[in-house]
C-alpha cells in the first residue's frame, strides 16, 4: 500500500503487564513538505468501550493520504491498551482504572504554578520565543514526570502523559470520545466557539479555564492561562490567534460499544471541515453541513439523577428541545404492582435538551439518568 504526505506508523510503548506483556499504543503521522499551518494530534479510545473514534481515525487517514495538507498531523487510535482490553463478560469497560478507581481521563498533567514566572521572565520576548519556550517548558514538565521521578507513575499516568508529550507538540487537539447512549456533542473551550460550527456535530458544551486533568483542558488550559498571565501584566493577546492559536476538544462521537464505519466517514469528513477553516488542509470540498448547532455553558449541562430505582423506559429523544414538564423517561416498579403505582413519570421544570442517557435500563435510586443543555442557545 503507497501513501502520500509522508506517513509514517510508529508504535509507541507507554507500560507493561504483570506478564511482562507490552503495552503498545499505533502512532500515525503526515508530514507536510512546508509546514505552515498549526499541527494536529488526534487521539482515540482513551476510555474503554469508546471505540467510534478508532473508525474515525481509519477514515481519516484515508481521506489525508489524498490531502493537501500545510502542517503535520498525527494520530493515535487505541490510546488506551488497558480501557480498550477490560472486558467483563459481553461488556467493555474501561472508563476507569480497575485498580485506584480514577478516571482515565482525569490524569493528565498541569502545573498551574509554573504560569505567572513563566509571563514575568517572558514579558519583553518575541511572539515567536514565547511561543517556542512555553511549547517547550511545557515538554520539560512531562519529560520531569517520565523520567525523573523517582516515587514512579500509576499505569494510567504513565499512559496519560506519553499521549500528552505528543499532544503537546500540537496546535490543535482532538480527543475522540463517545457517550454512553448518545448524540453527538462536542465540548469546546469558551474561547474556541466560532470553530464548533464547522464540525458536523449538533450540539455544543462551553467550558471554562479550569484544569480537571482531562486531556482537552491539559491542551488549551495552559495557553489559556498563559494569555491571561500576560493580560495581567499588560500585554494583551487574543485567544485562538497568533502564537494563541491553540484549540482542544473532546469530540463525543455518539454511543459507546459501536463502530459504524458509514458514521465515521461522515464524522471524519466534519473534522476535515474544521482543519480546512484553520488552515491544515487546503482542500476546498470540505465544508460544514447545514444544521442548527445548540450550545450551553458547562455550569447549564446537568445531570439528571434517578429519584428511585426501577426498570427505566427513556422516552425523551435526543437533540430535539423537549418543552417543561413533557416526560423525559418513565420507571417500571414491578414490586408495585397491584398494590401501588408501577409507573413512575420523570419530567423537569425546565426546557431542556436531552443529550445522552444511561447505557442501561435497570437503575438504582441515584443513578446518572440523563445529560441534558439548559439554558441553551442557537450558535
Ligand atoms: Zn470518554
Amino acid at each position: 500500500m503507497s501513501i502520500n504526505n509522508n506517513f509514517t506508523k510508529t508504535v509507541m510503548s507507554v507500560g507493561e503487564m504483570a506478564s511482562g506483556a507490552k503495552l503498545t499504543v499505533p502512532v500515525y503521522s503526515f508530514k507536510a513538505e512546508q509546514s505552515e499551518g498549526p499541527s494536529v494530534y488526534i487521539q482515540a479510545n482513551m476510555h474503554g468501550a469508546e471505540v467510534q473514534g478508532n473508525a474515525v481515525i481509519f477514515q481519516l487517514l484515508e481521506l489525508l493520504k489524498r490531502c493537501d495538507i500545510n502542517s503535520n498531523i498525527t494520530l493515535v487510535p487505541y490510546a488506551n491498551p488497558v480501557a480498550c482490553n477490560h472486558k467483563n463478560g459481553e461488556y467493555t469497560l474501561g472508563r476507569f482504572d480497575p485498580i485506584t478507581g480514577v478516571n482515565w481521563n482525569r490524569m493528565y498533567h498541569f502545573d498551574q504554578g509554573v504560569i505567572e514566572p513563566f509571563a514575568q521572565e517572558n514579558i519583553d520576548e518575541s511572539d515567536e520565543a514565547i511561543e517556542a519556550k512555553f511549547k517547550q517548558l511545557m515538554l520539560d514538565e512531562i519529560e520531569q514526570k517520565l523520567d525523573h521521578n523517582i516515587y514512579g507513575l500509576t499505569t494510567g499516568q504513565r499512559i496519560a502523559y506519553q499521549l500528552q508529550r505528543l499532544a503537546h507538540q500540537a496546535d490543535l487537539v482532538l480527543d475522540l470520545h463517545t457517550g454512553p447512549i448518545s448524540s453527538k456533542h462536542l465540548y469546546c473551550p469558551e474561547y474556541a466557539q466560532a470553530s464548533a460550527s464547522y464540525f458536523d456535530i449538533p450540539h455544543t458544551i462551553l467550558i471554562p479555564n479550569i484544569f480537571d486533568g482531562a486531556m482537552d483542558e491539559a491542551t488549551f488550559c495552559p495557553w489559556w492561562q498563559l494569555q491571561q498571565a500576560y493580560q495581567n501584566l499588560g500585554r494583551p493577546f487574543t485567544m485562538g490567534q497568533g502564537l494563541f492559536n491553540k484549540e482542544s476538544f473532546t469530540v463525543e462521537l455518539g454511543s459507546q460499544e459501536q463502530i459504524d464505519l458509514d458514521v465515521a466517514h461522515q464524522d471524519a469528513l466534519g473534522i476535515l471541515s474544521y482543519l480546512k477553516y484553520k488552515g491544515v488542509v487546503a482542500d476546498t470540498e470540505f465544508t460544514p453541513q447545514q444544521m442548527t448547532r445548540y450550545a450551553c455553558y458547562l455550569k447549564d449541562y446537568k445531570a439528571l439523577y434517578s429519584p428511585m430505582g426501577g426498570m427505566i423506559d427513556f422516552l425523551a429523544p435526543f437533540g430535539e428541545p423537549l418543552t417543561a414538564g413533557q416526560p423525559l423517561a418513565r420507571i417500571l416498579r414491578m414490586d408495585n404492582y397491584g398494590d401501588g403505582d408501577p409507573l413512575h413519570y420523570i419530567s423537569l421544570d425546565d426546557d431542556v435538551i436531552p443529550i445522552l442517557h444511561f447505557a442501561s435500563a435497570s437503575v438504582n435510586q441515584g443513578t446518572e439518568l440523563y445529560k441534558v443543555f439548559t439554558n441553551y442557545f442557537k450558535l
